[in-house]
């Protein structure tokens, strides 16, 4: 190895590489300081942004396992129709949703008139603590037009992967009547569910739709769109939360609500 290591490259072989690569080096160093720069906050936003999506996976996952270690089943699922959306800060908003152990017509009906109630409000997806019904079922089509697009049922939901950069998107929730901002998430899912039936099966889900998974995910575990706001954008968006609260305690007086920090 030492041999071939030493031993000198033919002179016209080394000669254009080496002019070429010297050539821009020395114009990358001799050019103003601004326009080296980019690199350097180019690398540092790639590896920032895979640490959060490491850290989030982590905290997703985290969630996820204390939920299954306390989550209690539900085998006889009990829900009054009409359904209606609750608003921020109803404290079912916040409260732990079991898991789903009974596959009959009771849930079949919940997840249709979900639907409707999505469709009616102009939603794209929802998940059953919005209805007041604290269990473990999300429903959504990405098109928000009944007849359009695929409806996607998903019982018992967890989360098996998530990759992509995380991007920035201006997000809703029906939950918060006339609210919209950022926030990010990372592009792709991977995801085991149960279907109606109660059958097993995995999903992958890329771009809006695995969006709108991850932000009614979220809804199953009591986390709300806010709370993964960048302070600045909380900021932006923090009066409205507060006259949310206040109208809702105006109402429920007696109501232990979380308020926005
Ligand atoms: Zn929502």
């Amino acid at each position: 190895m030492a041999a071939v290591l030493a031993r000198p490259a033919p002179v016209a072989a080394l000669a254009r590489p080496l002019s070429r690569c010297s050539s821009k080096l020395a114009a990358a160093w001799t050019a103003p300081w601004p326009q080296r720069r980019p690199q350097a906050p180019e690398r540092d936003a790639r590896v920032a942004a895979r640490n959060r999506l490491a850290e989030l996976l982590q905290d997703m996952r985290k969630e996820e396992t204390e939920e299954e270690l306390n989550v209690p089943v539900v085998t006889n699922l009990e829900w009054q129709s009409p359904l209606s959306v609750v608003r921020y800060p109803d404290p079912r908003l916040r409260a732990q949703n079991a898991r789903i152990g009974a596959f009959d017509d009771t849930l079949r009906r919940l997840a249709e008139e979900m639907f409707e109630v999505m469709y009616q409000d102009d939603g794209v997806g929802l998940a059953a603590p919005q209805v007041g019904v604290n269990v473990r079922l999300m429903v959504f089509n990405e098109s928000g037009v009944k007849g359009k697009g695929e409806e996607i049922v998903l019982v018992n939901p967890q989360l098996l992967s998530l990759s992509g950069n995380p991007k920035l998107f201006e997000e809703g929730c029906l939950s918060f009547p006339n609210i919209y901002a950022d926030v990010e998430r990372p592009a792709r899912v991977r995801v085991k569910a149960q279907d109606l039936k109660g059958k097993t099966f995995t999903l992958s889900l890329n771009g809006f739709v695995a969006r709108i998974f991850q932000h009614e995910y979220d809804h199953l575990d009591g986390k709300l769109f806010h709370d993964r706001m960048a302070p600045p954008v909380l900021d932006s968006i923090r009066q409205q939360l507060v006259e949310l609260e206040e109208e809702y305690l105006r109402e429920h007086p007696d109501a232990q609500i979380q308020r926005v920090q």
